[in-house]
């Protein structure tokens, strides 16, 4: 585990190194590097929680007939996996800036052409609470007395610069109007959709607007004006996506549905409507009164549950 610690630790200030030095080529890779290491903290916290501290748990692993664990090749585990071990012990960290870093660090390889700083200080900035959650709460260390005094000075800095221009934009939804209490209204995930660009920094046009149906946005990083539909989908996704896999598990009823009427991921069980189309599953069936599901719903038999509209189906063919 040691030895993972202090690899992610030269990961960190390798990247925050090249941020420092602001030419083009090192953003990029300010951000591959701080990636890298966040993973490998992520590594560092399943390493010391595998069964004897044997590290099984960064590893792909098979169970044999006779009920042993043996490790499957050398292959670590994926992000996903990796996080869904996380929630398998019990650990549920914001892993909101290791999603927003491994999401701006491929568009960055593959989509964009240009790299804006402001938008690399901002990926950089929001990983700061999750390196403190990984190394103060499950490694039981002080992520200061790690780092050198420069590289946590800029990991302070870069972390106050994102904050001051998170909580400016977060205040425009302040009196957005949200009936889930399950499902909250994502605003810290609303990523700009727009080329080149990235940045969680998107507000609300107009703050004093209070539906969300009606809300147009605008990037403070780059000017564009993303449309609202695409931001919304995408953050709700990436809002519940350690939700999902916990209800998946447990065989709960998951956090976002597709909505039939609009077909985006938007469709919040919780409350029975569709946030982008205002979709609303009827409460319960008309024939039976069984309280209606999304599974449920068919547009050939509205307003009925899945076994009232087969019964009906039968009844019409037999
Ligand atoms: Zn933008
Ligand atoms: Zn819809
Ligand atoms: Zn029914």
């Amino acid at each position: 585990m040691d030895k993972l610690l202090s690899n992610a630790i030269d990961s960190i200030e390798v990247g925050m190194e090249d941020f420092q030095s602001g030419s083009e080529r090192r953003l990029v890779s300010a951000v591959r590097n701080v990636y890298a290491g966040l993973l490998l903290l992520a590594k560092a916290v399943l390493w010391e929680n595998s069964p004897n501290k044997d590290g099984s748990l960064i590893y792909y692993t098979k169970t044999k007939s006779d009920g042993t664990v043996v490790v499957k090749t050398g292959k670590t585990v994926d992000v996903k996996t990796m996080q869904e071990r996380f929630a398998d012990l019990g650990f549920n960290p914001d892993w909101g800036p290791l999603d927003a870093v491994q999401a701006y660090r491929n568009d960055i390889e593959h989509f964009y052409s240009t790299v804006r700083p402001a938008v690399v200080q901002e990926q950089l900035g929001r990983t700061l609470p999750l390196i403190q959650t990984l190394m103060g709460e499950y490694l039981d260390v002080d992520p200061k007395d790690h780092f050198s005094a420069e590289c946590w000075k800029a990991l302070l800095e870069s972390k106050d610069f994102f904050d001051a221009m998170q909580n400016a934009c977060a205040e425009t939804f302040a009196d957005i109007e949200w009936e889930s209490d399950e499902v909250l209204f994502p605003k810290t995930h609303l990523r700009c959709t727009s080329k080149d660009c990235g940045s969680y920094l998107v507000a609300q046009k107009w703050p004093d607007q209070t539906e969300h149906l009606h809300m147009e946005l605008i990037c403070r990083e780059c000017g564009s004006e993303p449309d609202v539909e695409d931001v919304l989908e995408a953050a709700l996704k990436e809002s519940t996506a350690v939700d999902a896999y916990i209800a998946a598990k447990d065989g709960d009823r998951p956090p976002l549905a597709y909505c039939p009427s609009c077909i985006r991921e938007t469709f919040l069980p919780d409350t029975g409507n569709c946030v982008i189309c205002d979709f609303q599953l009827q409460d319960r069936c008309e024939v039976c009164g069984a309280r209606m599901d999304i599974d449920d719903y068919n547009p050939d038999f509205e307003g009925m549950c899945a076994s009232c509209a087969h019964s009906l189906q039968k009844a019409w063919y037999d």
